[in-house]
């Protein structure tokens, strides 16, 4: 057992935070939080037990990135373009380099270095196409004591041959890699299959991995309604169906363990049906600006009540810093609050932000029993943020709700002092 304690803050199911300035978490030897709440009550209920106690600090859940491709990570802020471009021109060539294992070796690993440094505990990952690749990502991702839900991206047309594979392939790649890694690491790796868009993959592909996730109970990980380009290729590959989220519908991808990613441009009725099979959605701000792919209503659609996280969508996104992300999504809202006067809604509060890349993303990857708060049960991920770097001491605007503002706001790269999963220190500062 050990006992830490300082200023925590984690989110409620009520989509409300909630602060213990004295705050203390105390975890099993088995990595799960057996008492949360103040350091006097911890301190009288647990005797004796080790305590690492955190001054000018706050203690958050760890963060949750519901949507990032590793082997785009070198690629981050770079290029210029829209989607179909952008992924012609610089991405798919990056890709195609993870066949060469000894450099999918290297790049998982910082990947996930990288990651954990910067407070991120979960994260729903893209691999590259090939299988060996992938295999080396789980590998790196145990390694690194990550929880991930993570597949090797499934493509059979509409890029190079080098990074395509066929219908049969896929899937047999799929399933093995499933078989081996699905619930390893103690429960912390997930496989997810990993379709990239319908703009390539067959039908007979679509069709396949909608059967395999129903016969499996995997998760699956999709782009939709993305850009206004990649919509008209959608529309034209797929002239038979009513819209893009009909495609995925028709060939069974719309399940409660699907993660749409983007979903900026849904008609009411592909609303419907993303609603009647209990979709989520992988929110990716940063990445709907970089390739000025557009502004999703995310107010409008927390509304509806949509299973929403935060994904950093890294290299559309040219950061893997979640703080970063929940900044953007505030700040995106209000965007969409220019674009569109007369109709304002609430902009998103740092709060809610924060609330997003941590419960919300645990929501949206249906892992909200296990992650996303300090609920006795739940596995111990969190983080501890050094306060001291980013608000003066004796700051006019010391409120809870303020400094989770500046925090979200004022994030740098050496904020994190130490990022802990199922209970276990994955990285110190
Ligand atoms: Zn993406």
């Amino acid at each position: 057992m050990r006992l830490y304690t300082g200023f925590m803050v984690h989110p409620l199911e009520t989509g409300r935070l909630e602060y213990f300035p004295d705050g203390a978490l105390v975890v099993s030897d088995f990595g799960q939080i057996i008492f949360m709440g103040t350091r006097a009550e911890a301190l009288s209920e647990y005797e004796n037990i080790p305590e690492e106690r955190y001054e000018n600090a706050v203690i958050l859940p760890g963060l949750v990135d519901t949507h990032v491709h590793l082997p785009q990570y070198q690629a981050a802020a770079v290029g210029t373009g829209e989607l179909l471009d952008w992924l012609n021109t610089y991405i798919f060539p990056l890709e195609a380099r993870f066949a060469d294992e000894e450099y999918a070796h290297i790049h998982a690993q910082r990947f996930f270095h990288d990651a954990v440094r910067l407070g991120t505990t979960t994260m729903s990952v893209y691999c590259s196409s090939h299988r060996r690749a992938t295999d080396i990502a789980f590998e790196a991702a145990f390694h690194a004591g990550l929880r991930v839900c993570m597949g090797k991206t499934m493509m059979d047309f509409g890029a190079p041959d080098t990074i395509l594979h066929s219908v049969s392939d896929n899937i047999a790649d799929s399933l093995a890699l499933a078989k081996a890694w699905h619930g390893a690491g103690n429960g912390r790796l997930h496989y997810t299959l990993t379709p990239r868009f319908a703009g390539s993959c067959s039908r007979d592909l679509l069709k396949k991995t909608g059967e395999i996730a129903q016969a499996e109970g995997l998760r699956i990980q999709t782009h939709l309604s993305e850009n206004p380009s990649e919509l008209r290729y959608i529309a034209e590959l797929f002239s038979e169906h009513a819209s893009y989220t009909d495609v995925y519908h028709a060939y069974g991808l719309l399940t409660e363990r699907t993660i749409m990613a983007h979903s900026i441009y849904l008609s009411p009725q592909e609303k419907s049906l993303l609603k009647a099979h209990n979709c989520s959605i992988a929110h990716c701000p940063c990445s709907n600006r970089f390739l000025q792919s557009g502004v999703m209503a995310l107010r409008q659609m927390l509304g509806e009540g949509f299973r929403i996280g935060l994904g950093t969508d890294v290299a559309g996104g040219s950061s893997l810093s979640m703080f970063n992300e929940a900044k953007e999504a505030a700040e995106s809202s209000k965007t969409w609050n220019i674009l569109h006067r007369g109709e304002e809604m609430p902009a998103i509060t740092a709060e809610e932000s924060l609330w997003l890349a941590t419960l919300g993303g645990a929501q949206a990857l249906g892992l909200a029993d296990t992650i996303g708060n300090f609920a006795i049960g739940k596995d111990a991920d969190f983080i501890v943020c050094r306060m001291e770097e980013i608000l003066p001491e004796s700051s006019v605007f010391a409120s809870p709700a303020n400094m989770i503002a500046r925090l979200v706001y004022g994030a740098h790269p050496h904020i994190i002092e130490k990022t802990v999963i199922q209970g276990q220190t994955v990285y110190k500062r």
